[in-house]
């Protein structure tokens, strides 16, 4: 075989990816890589798709490493396409992506980059001055400050997201931010937009 002579080939690439995706012992690896070449790839595919969601899955969930996504893993929790990536306004759909990457200036993302240095439970809130921190969620649950704008969202998330007046303040974040329904989502937006202005 080529790939045995020393020339790249599409069983080069196998092997390279068995090494990388781990599919069993030495010999499972050697009867894999003499199955037919569709097969092959089919099952490639899917381990290089399994080992990614956990090293993703994994990665995300380590704050040590990851600081910025501390928020974000709370929501997503599996790796599929978003829905809020289908809303139709640029404006709002931007506002949700900022807000769950942490691109956003609330003091907890902000007070990562002070001189000095202002620690994760020293980041309160400015706009209220409540002596809370102000992160994602007490920016949209519970800022003391944007209780107007927050109106029509609450409204429309009891309407939408079953048992909501008795979910904690976190299950409420949570499913509001991770909503698949349009009209919240575009709620959402809304209020980000809004409270933006005020900043
Ligand atoms: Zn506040």
């Amino acid at each position: 075989m080529l790939h045995d002579a020393g020339f790249s080939n599409w069983v080069t690439t196998a092997h390279k990816l068995c090494k990388e995706h781990p599919i069993g012992n030495e010999s499972e690896i050697d009867s894999f890589l003499n199955l037919e070449c569709e097969p092959m790839k089919r099952m490639l595919k899917k381990k290089s798709q399994e080992n990614f969601k956990t090293t993703w899955l994994t990665d995300i969930s380590d704050s040590e490493k990851q600081p910025k996504l501390r928020t974000y893993k709370k929501f997503k929790s599996k790796l599929q396409f978003e829905p809020y990536l289908n809303l139709h306004n640029v404006k709002i759909r931007t506002a949700i992506a900022q807000f769950r990457l942490s691109a956003h200036h609330l003091r907890i993302e902000t007070g990562r980059h002070t001189r000095p240095y202002t620690p994760a439970d020293k980041r309160f809130c400015l706009k209220c001055n409540d002596n809370l921190i102000q992160d994602e969620e007490h920016h949209l649950m519970l800022c003391a400050a944007f209780v107007n704008q927050r109106m029509p969202l609450l409204q429309c998330a009891a309407q939408y997201i079953n048992g909501f007046d008795n979910l904690s303040n976190t299950d409420r974040f949570i499913q509001i931010v991770s909503s698949e329904n349009t009209k919240l989502l575009t709620a959402l937006g809304t209020f980000l937009i809004d409270t933006a202005k005020c900043s």
